[in-house]
């Protein structure tokens, strides 16, 4: 071995020769270029993420993002009074939010940055929890039983809250009938128990809308005949950052009066890498204030709600770089190529014999299709998903959720960086592997197949 370890080629090195699976720590160093090797070259096993057709989440951005990034990423989102200016920057990042989404009045809005949008949506529900509990207190009635209404294609955050903040969970399940929760059956859910009603901008399923308006319109329904008044809150993860600049026309945000917050993912369609979500609240009485806390900011306060302490501010100052690079121009027209490739590729995925659709990319660009039902008991989606993989593409297949779970889909997310390019090759390869696995004179194995994809 040389003297000079350094000079030693890589590969060849100590660390590098024996195995280098720590679940331990060593004992001893390792030169960083060594160490770096080590870990830079574990990871190639992970998929390709620009290939990873199943997530929501970001994976590109621009080299100026990217050296921003590198700028940044030694701030603490937490620490306001050190970091006055991405203090600032992020208070900017969710009052755009609030503009996009027509909140009634600027001056009185409050919202947050989070980590994600289960973050931002525990921080949404633990809001209906404390405004229920505080009426039902003052009504001198009891508060120990609240629960909250919700389609079964819930994303699994909404789960997680009514597990941790013992809330019942009350699903709608999805049917053939009714694949999204379009307000058919409110009415016998809801109670006087009932914190509110969580709808969902962009189904994570099939990327579909759940109808807003027509859910607030049968909940005042609701209020006329019974006297409840329930809140919504639109979990708008992916399609709050689509409906402002392809569907301008639709009133899902705050132009609906019952709906008092709004979550969104920045890491998803509002174009950051991971590591961003945002709650924005109606006003600042939707947020009960002792679920907020104050910070010492500038030699004053500032308010804080959060379920984390320390956080990476970097993300929050690439929104905002986002928003100023783009504009609303430049953000309209991202997103509409993401549409158009996804309609794109829907309608070759609708022309192939074995396949229909479910959804077509034009809520969100999102669709997902199944097999025709009855067409071959040779194959399913799970083997197309594993002949696609071998290709280098992450295509997931999966059960659809409520009374259609015996139904198996498949799913496209369409983001910045899929070009039509790609696309192309992307079509071009479901149709040789569905050509192949359709031709099979045999029945694929069962054996290895598994569901592996969570929502
Ligand atoms: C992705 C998603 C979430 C969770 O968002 P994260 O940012 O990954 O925490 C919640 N709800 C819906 C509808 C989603 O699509």
């Amino acid at each position: 071995m040389n003297e000079d370890e350094a000079l030693t080629p890589l590969f060849a090195r100590i660390g590098e020769t024996g195995t280098a699976r720590y679940t331990r720590m060593p004992d001893g160093e390792l030169l960083a270029e060594t160490a770096y090797r080590i870990v830079r070259d574990e990871t190639m096993l992970d998929g390709n993420a620009r290939l990873n057709l199943a997530t929501f989440v970001g994976t590109w951005m621009d080299e100026h993002a990217d050296r921003l990034y590198h700028d940044s990423f030694d701030k603490n989102m937490i620490d306001k009074d050190e970091y006055p200016a991405t203090a600032a920057i992020e208070e900017y990042c969710w009052r755009i939010l609030a503009d996009l989404w027509s909140v009634p009045d600027p001056s009185d809005v409050i919202g947050t940055s989070t980590i994600g949008s289960s973050e931002a949506c525990m921080l949404g529900g633990l809001a209906l929890k404390r405004r229920w509990r505080a009426a039902r207190v003052a009504a001198g009635k009891p508060a120990d039983k609240p629960n909250l209404i919700m389609s079964s294609a819930v994303q699994v955050c909404w789960e997680k809250f009514c597990n941790y903040f013992d809330v019942e969970m009350r699903l709608i399940p999805t049917t053939d009938e009714h694949p999204i929760m379009d307000g058919t059956g409110l009415e016998d859910v809801v109670d006087e128990n009932t914190i509110g009603v969580v709808v969902l901008m962009g189904v994570t399923y099939t990327g579909a809308y759940e109808p807003v308006a027509e859910i607030g319109r049968i909940l005042d329904g609701i209020q006329e005949r019974t006297g409840l008044d329930i809140p919504i809150h639109v979990d708008g993860a992916s399609g709050a950052m689509i409906a402002p600049f392809l569907q301008p026309e639709l009133e899902w945000d705050f132009r609906v009066p019952r709906v008092q917050s709004i979550n969104t993912s920045g890491h998803k369609y509002g174009l950051v890498y991971p590591g961003v979500g945002w709650v924005v609240w109606r006003n600042t009485a939707a947020l009960p204030e002792e679920l907020v806390f104050k910070v010492s900011y500038l030699g004053g306060e500032m308010p804080t709600l959060a379920l984390n302490f320390s956080r990476p501010g970097a993300q929050v100052l690439l929104q905002y770089y986002r928003f100023v690079r783009l504009g609303r121009i430049g953000f309209t027209a991202i997103q509409l190529a993401s549409q158009r490739v996804a309609q794109f590729l829907s309608k070759g995925v609708s022309e192939l014999a074995p396949y229909e659709l479910l959804t077509d990319g034009s809520d969100i660009p999102v669709f997902a299709w199944r097999i025709k039902p009855g067409y071959t008991d040779k194959w399913d989606l799970h083997h197309l998903s594993e002949r696609l993989r071998i290709r280098g593409w992450l295509v997931p297949a999966y059960p659809l959720s409520g009374e259609q779970t015996d139904q198996t889909v498949m799913r496209i997310v369409c983001r910045n960086g899929l070009s039509r390019d790609l696309a192309e090759d992307l079509l071009r390869d479901i149709r040789t592997e569905t050509a192949y696995l359709d031709e099979l004179e045999q029945p694929m194995p069962e054996a290895g197949i598994k569901t592996t994809f969570h929502h």
